[in-house]
């Protein structure tokens, strides 16, 4: 059996030269960054070379870089920071139906503390439009908050158009770029962004760390309170390892962007014609071009989602499906739902994510289990009905 690894979206393995980078701050250089001795120096030195290097991937300034704990908190911050900073100003939040639960979680504790909350509709390819974001916005709007790129469906949206709508009407306009950054090009100028998500574990860096880019002037509370790091952005002692481990994954991704982007969708492409000639009644789920590199997701008929992981997992195979009781949620997938899908094809769905460290031996290995495990898990669904 062959372990196989195509479930990137949730997490991607440690490059090597990741780990390499953290290990002095693990061991020797323990110093706290914040006090003014030659051990803080020695860390702050780490963290503000990984802050250089974080801000450069992006088109940043330095200081519009604060270091957070990873994707989930840089979202609760710009939510709720941003909504209790511009109490006095309104209460209206725009977003999509399709966002990462860390997004639409923090919506809903905002709705209960009082605030409204527009969860715009997405298309059948999981397109915001951004006409609907001019028209949702009201005098009372105070932020939008729309995804980059789609963890699930991969679809990429127009960030910019709509980056340029919220600035127009002077309203803070926020992206999870969770999935996109160290991926593909993300410049925070040209997509017109005021605040952006990002987490190391998702671009080959550690778990437990990330990073939320702030404009300059762009009004927000920090989320956590009780010290003077980050400027007073976010209080705690700073993930110093963690830290100089996602500017090392900064830097490599800068370094090889374009190359690895058309490494993967190469192997994305290939494994869409693959399982296109090998499995009748698989739907594309997503946008047929505007997606990310290394999402493919597909829906087959008359199959039980989490029998056919099951069976994948068996043969060696990670990845995932958005079916009833996936690891990250306790009912169908709120996306596929959004993109209209039935029940039946959402309970079939499985989403096969890609990255640098997948080999072609890896897409044909999978496409040689794929047809034979559909075929088990249809003849069972089958037999039962
Ligand atoms: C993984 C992910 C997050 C959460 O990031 P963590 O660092 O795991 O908290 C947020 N948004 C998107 C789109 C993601 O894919």
């Amino acid at each position: 059996m062959k372990r196989t690894y195509l479930d990137y979206a949730s997490t991607t393995p440690t490059d090597p030269a990741v780990a390499a980078a953290m290990q002095p701050y693990l061991t020797g250089i323990f110093g706290n960054p914040s006090n003014a001795h030659s051990f803080g120096k020695e860390a702050r030195k780490a963290v503000e070379a990984a802050r250089r290097s974080v801000a450069g991937l992006i088109g940043a300034k330095t200081h519009e870089i604060v270091f957070t704990s990873g994707g989930t908190e840089s979202n609760n911050t710009a939510l709720k920071g941003v909504a209790h900073a511009n109490r006095s100003r309104g209460n209206h939040i725009i977003t999509s139906s399709i966002e990462h639960h860390s997004v639409l979680g923090s919506c809903e504790f905002l709705e209960s503390t009082g605030c409204s909350v527009t969860y715009l509709p997405v298309d059948p390819e999981g397109m915001v439009d951004p006409e609907s974001v001019l028209k949702a916005i009201t005098p009372k709007t105070i932020l939008v908050s729309i995804m980059h790129a789609n963890n699930e469906i991969g679809t990429i949206q127009n960030i910019a158009e709509i980056g340029k709508l919220a600035r127009e009407k002077g309203i803070t306009f926020h992206t999870d770029a969770v999935q996109t950054v160290g991926h593909i090009p993300v410049n925070v100028d040209s997509l017109n962004v005021d605040m952006l998500s990002a987490s190391a574990h998702k671009f080959y860096g550690p778990k437990g760390v990330g990073f939320l880019y702030i404009r300059l002037g762009t009004r927000f509370s920090p989320f956590m309170h009780g010290g003077m790091q980050e400027k007073s952005r976010r209080a705690s002692t700073l993930n110093v390892p963690g830290i100089a481990g996602m500017g090392k994954a900064a830097e490599i991704a800068s370094g090889g962007l374009g190359e690895e982007m058309l490494y993967v969708t190469l192997l994305r492409d290939r494994l869409i014609k693959g399982i296109g000639d090998s499995i009748s009644r698989a739907h594309l789920n997503g946008h047929p071009s505007l997606r990310l590199p290394g999402n493919v997701n597909y829906s087959f008929e008359n199959v039980e989602g989490e029998l056919l992981l099951q069976h994948l997992d068996e043969e060696g195979i990670a990845c995932s499906s958005g079916s009833a009781c996936s690891a990250d949620s306790s009912g169908p997938s709120h996306v596929l739902t959004a993109i209209g899908l039935s029940s039946e094809l959402i309970a079939g769905s499985l989403r096969i994510s890609l990255g640098k460290y997948v080999k072609e031996d890896d897409i044909d290995y999978f496409l040689e289990v794929l047809p034979e495990a559909i075929k088990k898990v249809r003849s069972l669904t089958e037999v039962i009905e």
